[in-house]
């Protein structure tokens, strides 16, 4: 940021925004003068407006000056960048190529703008890319819920994230969810820590009306917390005591809720345009290198399907495993998925295929003595 800032500045000959509106302010403050001088004595008007002249002059011809540099220095910079990235041309980049994908980016936009609460400028994008329709209603709905949500977290109230996950209890069972519970105990631990003279009463009636549908699951965790009820003098620096009074915990329930919630509506967590914004900003640079590569040796990109080198992308941008047929050396992919065969061996589906020599007939594992049908072997998800 510091870099653009600087080249703006350079660009733009030191001329800012801030240097103009510095010397409206000052014809501002003549004109005010002015009209008190001409309130108080009003034969002093054409006096007054005689001398408050060149002032004005001055002041909106060195606002004008400045805004002068300003707008040469952003027309410059919009050059800058395009001489920067000119190799975005697409038939150079392949990737680049947006094709008829139009619809489905601005669609992206769109969701986009209601993930982030940005809810009347969806509306307008929606008006004007003509949208009507491909984004459902129902879920800006569900996206207010969502923020009004994340905001009482923030104030640290709890009970319409309760709320919210109490009505939800088995699908968020079915998805081995720890949601509910971690919201009972931190407000457990709220009555508790900050329930003042009262809080452990609260805190007591609170685990037993709460805990119950969780004895089974969390019996562990339900007994250390009613140990803290006789203990929460000294409890002051334990984990627990973070648990509450920590920000940073306070963020993490945060995630987690809106993983769940955007789970719920069979979307992921992040949103998906800003993880393509972001991985693909980060791997820009070295594509930008192979496309200078391919130009320098003329040589044309022929795989379809992948690229031939490494992005490094940080970990939160890893989302599954890769898997390597042992026999094939073949990456697996949709339509040759890692299948796993009755001795417990991986293989790609093509290698089992290949094993059984497209007969559906008897084969031997390559790495155990065991023997199967190609109708056997189960595909995996990694
Ligand atoms: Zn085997």
């Amino acid at each position: 940021m510091d870099a653009i800032e600087k080249e703006l500045d350079r660009l733009t000959n030191g001329a800012n925004l801030s240097k103009s509106v510095k010397e409206i302010d000052k014809c501002l403050e003549l004109l005010l003068a002015a009209r008190t001088t001409i309130e108080n004595d009003p034969s002093a008007t054409i006096s007054t407006l005689q001398t408050l002249e060149p002032g004005l002059k001055a002041g909106f011809q060195a606002a004008n000056e400045s805004l002068k540099g300003l707008h040469g220095g952003i027309g410059k910079y919009g050059k800058a960048l395009d001489k920067k990235f000119k190799t975005t041309n697409t038939k150079e980049y392949p990737f680049g190529a947006l094709g008829n994908s139009q619809p489905l980016i601005n669609r992206a936009i769109m969701m986009h703008l209601l993930r982030e609460g940005n809810f009347e400028i969806a509306e307008m994008f929606s008006q004007e890319a003509d949208l009507a329709g491909s984004v459902p209603s129902v879920l800006e709905l569900e996206f207010r819920e969502l923020f009004s949500i994340q905001e009482s977290l923030r104030r640290k109230e709890l009970q319409p994230a309760i709320e919210w996950a109490e009505k939800r209890r088995d699908s968020l069972e079915s998805r081995a969810s720890n949601l509910e519970f971690e919201l009972h105990r931190l407000q457990f631990l709220v009555f508790l820590f900050e329930g003042g003279a009262g809080g452990q009463r609260l805190a007591l009636e609170y685990s037993k009306s709460r805990f119950l549908p969780f004895q089974k699951k969390y019996l562990p965790e339900i007994t250390r917390l009613a140990g803290c009820l006789v203990y929460r003098e000294i409890l002051s620096t334990s984990p627990y005591a973070t648990l509450v009074q920590d920000d940073s915990s306070w963020q993490s329930i945060i995630d987690a809720f809106t993983t769940e919630f955007c789970a719920m509506l069979r979307l992921s967590a992040e949103s998906p345009l800003y993880v393509a914004a972001t991985a693909g900003t980060i791997a820009l640079p070295t594509f930008n290198k192979m496309s200078t590569i391919m130009k320098a040796k003329k040589t044309e990109w022929t795989s379809q399907n992948e690229i031939p080198f490494e992005v490094p992308l940080p970990d939160k941008f890893k989302y599954h495993s890769i898997f390597v047929c042992p026999v094939s050396k073949d990456q697996t992919t949709d339509s040759n998925p890692p299948m796993m065969i009755p001795c417990g061996h991986v293989l790609a589906k093509d290698t089992v295929q290949k094993l059984a020599r497209g007969t559906g007939s008897r084969y031997k594992c390559p790495y155990c003595p065991a023997d199967s049908f190609p109708k056997e072997a189960r595909e995996i998800y990694l």
